[in-house]
């Protein structure tokens, strides 16, 4: 229970003051020689709270459900800078502003405020001067009890409550973003999680924002990349800068693909994947084959493009791991004997160029969907034809609809 809400309704000094409604709006009033109700119950006047915290945190509890929130205010110091006084305001004070619309501000602000007068104060004191720990107390006193200019609205409309809800939600909600969930999912589980949640999405997303700020630590997303690699020995990262900086190529190997590699070193295939990095640099994917035939994922690289000196580059590192291993071990091969890739000149180029003795050979995996494309186009023709002139009487014979879609399953 935090400090001040617990003994409000038995707060004999407030009695003086007219009942607060808990509805948050005015209540019938039988007498009318007495003031109306306030529309929004007032926080415990007098109340005691041990620091100024404590208390604004009390009073939001109690606004919250009653559509409005407080704010710190100025604070008053004495001649030896302890602040003795915190005067706490609507977050509706201040002057109604509307909307900027000029179009060289980055974000459209609209303001709150619509000059409420509420406020309050907390005034120190000193409960007992002999002893020197825990002497102080917060008074709270409440100075100006009306609310005027707005109405009693939504805890989502309250910065204060969604604040406070934040840092309540916040393991959760971050640990949802560590794994990279959508904003409005995590609105989702947020809401099933607490159904009165006043949260909004763009709580989430300057949270992410934050996060990514934090981490980042002033460098670019990419100096970050580079300093953040794993150096527990379970990976081999060589990468290569342009004179500004840029990263140009980015390799990767994982130990246990190297002890695979060690032992099927014969054969193995390249070829790019796209559309996996904000950048759109095409990654590079490096499979090997055992004697079986399986595939072995061997190692990646982020490459700035698909040029020939960029793939030499990948070469080199590929290089590197063969020389490595076959200084450990001189029956082990310095290069592969076959590089199985597209019909990718630029690539095949660097082959030839890093590793001279090695023999390339197209996939027949791309020579099929090469076939495929060409061909489809012919064969639905000579088909149809067949059909009309009444060679193929059976419907049911077809092709492949989409050759773009073919499946390795599909051709071979
Ligand atoms: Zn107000």
């Amino acid at each position: 229970m935090l400090p001040g809400i617990d003994s409000y309704a038995s707060d004999s000094s407030y009695t003086s003051e007219p009942a607060p409604s808990t509805a948050g709006h005015p209540t019938a009033d039988t007498e009318s020689s007495e003031p109306s109700p306030p529309p929004m119950p007032l926080p415990p006047h007098n109340q005691r709270f041990p620091d100024p915290e404590s208390a604004i945190n009390a009073i939001n509890e109690l606004a919250q459900p009653a559509g409005y929130a407080v704010i710190k205010g100025r604070s008053k110091k004495t001649k030896s800078g302890m602040v003795k006084k915190v005067v706490l305001f609507c977050d509706r004070h201040g002057e109604y502003k509307p909307a900027l619309s000029d179009t060289s501000r980055k974000r459209k602000t609209t303001s709150y405020a619509s000059g409420c007068k509420f406020q309050a104060t907390l005034r120190r004191q000193l409960l007992d001067t002999d002893t020197n720990a825990n002497t102080n107390a917060w008074i709270l006193t409440v100075e100006n009890r009306e609310h005027n200019g707005h109405e009693p609205s939504d805890a989502s409309t309250h910065q204060v409550h969604r604040k406070r809800e934040m840092t309540q939600q916040m393991d959760a909600i971050r640990s949802q973003l560590d794994l990279q969930i959508p904003t409005r999912h995590i609105m989702t589980a947020t809401q099933a999680r607490k159904p009165d949640s006043c949260l909004i999405e763009r709580d989430i997303h300057n949270l992410r924002a934050k996060l990514n700020r934090d981490f980042l630590q002033g460098r670019t997303p990419i100096q970050a990349l580079l300093m953040e690699l794993p150096t527990d020995g379970k990976w081999l990262f060589r990468y290569t800068l342009d004179p500004e900086q840029h990263v140009t190529v980015l390799f990767a190997m994982y130990q246990k693909s190297l002890e695979m590699l060690k032992h099927n070193p014969w054969v193995i295939s390249m070829d790019c994947t796209y559309k996996t990095n904000r950048y759109n640099m095409p990654l590079l994917d490096i499979v090997g084959f055992t004697c079986t035939g399986a595939s072995i994922y061997l190692g990646w690289a982020f490459i700035v493009n698909e040029q020939e000196e960029t793939y030499k580059i990948v070469m080199v590192y590929l290089l590197e791991m063969y020389e490595h291993l076959h200084e450990n071990d001189r029956s082990f091969p310095s290069a592969p004997s076959t590089i199985l890739t597209d019909k990718e000149p630029a690539l095949i180029n660097a082959v030839h160029a890093i590793f001279p003795s090695t023999k390339t050979i197209i996939c027949i995996w791309h020579i099929n969907m090469n076939l495929m494309k060409k061909a489809l186009p012919l064969l639905r023709k000579a088909i149809a034809e067949a059909r009309d002139n009444g060679l193929i009487e059976w419907d049911g014979f077809s092709l492949p609809s989409n050759d773009h879609r073919l499946t390795k399953e599909g051709i071979g």
